[in-house]
């Protein structure tokens, strides 16, 4: 594989301005406000049931969502379809090397295939895995082996008004409390992900990774990454952190990884492909056991469920996304977006994270108590305003708490507006800012929603609603 394409410098004008142009589109459409209602209806009130036809701007997720590039459609007719050792698994491995500085790396479909393998590895029934916050699927399966979760963010980050630089920090006292507590035996690692989705995008400072693993090195505990969006986070690190001004993205997130032992990942988010995750460890015997179990859950360790194609494709996006000029236009356009809405008024998380804005729903729906579900209200809102279909991350997402059957009632009730990689232009961006202006001057009697039906694992997947007014 050769290096991508260079790109030239971002204007001084316009930093965030786009370092590509559109070669290929693909049509959207606004359906009227009477043929929205109908497609919400029929999906109960809940975003990811509706068709993507009948969605105008499309911002549910930014996960395998985004546009490839050229070189990286070039690379898809480069997929060397043999069954094993495929000339493109070692090319992924290579960028993965090479960028984020891990030994050894097991392909999967995607992130939760690599979180099922490493929670099967290493949790046992009764351990505890401490995290930086939750994320949906990374808990699951640390329950599914039998372990507890521990939230050991810092507290700030609980709070959508707090403007800490970088809220998704690890509380190290918390965490010391905790490792007292239960004892280092039982917890198989932490788990921290930079940035920390369900906070809003918030970042880890690398001050913060260092203490973290000066503390589990004390204990002789394990630190593995979620590193999903682990290049928004370096950006965020060289922008806002004494010291890293002057240090590239790619740079920084090679030391960042540095502190950790292994990470899970979904290619989905920073690497730009529409599919694929690894597994990527340091310890040999760790990666034998990975390696032999990859083979039942996914495909032979060296396509681990990826046709040769999208490993191709990943491999070189990897080598796109650690690219300063990238990911300033990308974390450039999203804070676009949140700038307008805070000008406006609008309740949001603060600061902007790397790849939403989010929406409070507790600040925007003060009338709707949290047990009917004002944020999967104000989503239900934003679509029948102007076919905007955003995501629900509170009460709904938290779902219910194993041993009592009761909701977990997270202290942040957010909707997700979140923006895909090099797909939307800035009058998207606009016309999202206009719609969810205009939802929230008609805030003052939205009520909630009555849950209808509820599916056992993962519930906003699937769940229905009926509005209660
Ligand atoms: C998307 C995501 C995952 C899971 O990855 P999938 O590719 O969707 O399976 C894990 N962690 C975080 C932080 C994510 O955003």
């Amino acid at each position: 594989m050769t290096t991508a394409p260079a790109t030239p410098p971002a204007s001084r004008r316009r930093p965030w301005a786009e370092p590509w142009k559109v070669k290929v589109v693909e049509p959207i459409r606004m359906m009227d406000r009477a043929a929205r209602e109908r497609a919400l209806a029929a999906a109960g009130y809940n975003t990811f049931l509706l068709r993507s036809e009948d969605v105008y701007i499309d911002l549910l997720t930014d996960s395998g969502t985004s546009a490839m590039s050229d070189w990286q459609w070039a690379g898809m007719m480069m997929g060397d379809e043999a069954y094993a050792g495929s000339r493109n698994f070692y090319n992924l491995e290579a960028a993965i090397r090479e960028h984020y500085g891990y030994k050894h790396v097991v392909p999967t479909h995607q992130g939760r295939g690599a979180e099922n393998l490493l929670s099967r590895m290493l949790i046992k029934p009764g351990h505890v895995v401490p995290g930086n916050m939750y994320f949906t699927t990374t808990r699951l399966h640390q329950e599914l082996a039998g372990g507890r979760f521990a939230d050991v963010i810092e507290r700030a980050a609980h709070d959508p008004a707090d403007q800490g630089p970088f809220k998704g920090n690890v509380d190290l006292v918390a965490l010391e409390a905790l490792v007292a507590s239960v004892g280092a035996a039982a917890i198989p690692y932490v788990c921290v992900a930079g940035t920390v989705n369900m906070a809003g995008g918030q970042p880890v400072s690398m001050a913060n990774m260092r203490g973290l693993r000066e503390l589990t090195n004390r204990h002789g505990i394990r630190v593995m990454l979620d590193a999903t969006r682990a290049v928004e986070n370096a950006y965020f690190i060289q922008q806002r952190e004494a010291g890293y001004s002057g240090t590239s993205v790619a740079a920084i997130l090679r030391e960042f990884c540095s502190y950790t032992d292994g990470c899970t990942m979904s290619g989905k988010k920073d690497s730009l492909v529409n599919i694929g995750g690894w597994l990527a460890l340091n310890d040999d015997v760790l990666y034998e056991e990975a390696s032999n179990l990859v083979v039942v859950y996914e495909g032979l360790h060296t396509y681990g469920g990826m046709s040769g194609r999208d490993m191709e494709a990943m491999a070189r996006g990897i080598v796109e996304s650690v690219q300063d000029d990238h990911i300033r236009a990308r974390i450039g356009q999203v804070e676009y977006l949140g700038q307008k809405l805070i000008d406006a008024g609008v309740p949001v998380v603060r600061p902007i994270g790397g790849h939403a804005v989010y929406l409070d729903a507790k600040a925007f729906y003060p009338q709707v108590p949290q047990d009917e579900f004002p944020a999967q209200r104000l989503a239900a809102e934003l679509y029948l305003d102007a076919g905007i279909r955003a995501m629900e991350r509170g009460i709904v997402s938290a779902g219910r708490d194993a041993a009592t059957g009761r909701h977990h009632y997270p202290a942040l009730e957010l909707v997700r507006l979140t923006i895909p990689r090099r797909v939307y232009t800035q009058a998207h961006m606009d016309l999202t800012a206009d719609s969810v202006i205009a939802v929230h001057e008609q805030r003052a009697d939205t009520r909630g929603l009555r849950l209808i039906y509820e599916p056992r694992y993962l519930r906003f997947f699937q769940a229905r609603f009926e509005p209660l007014a």
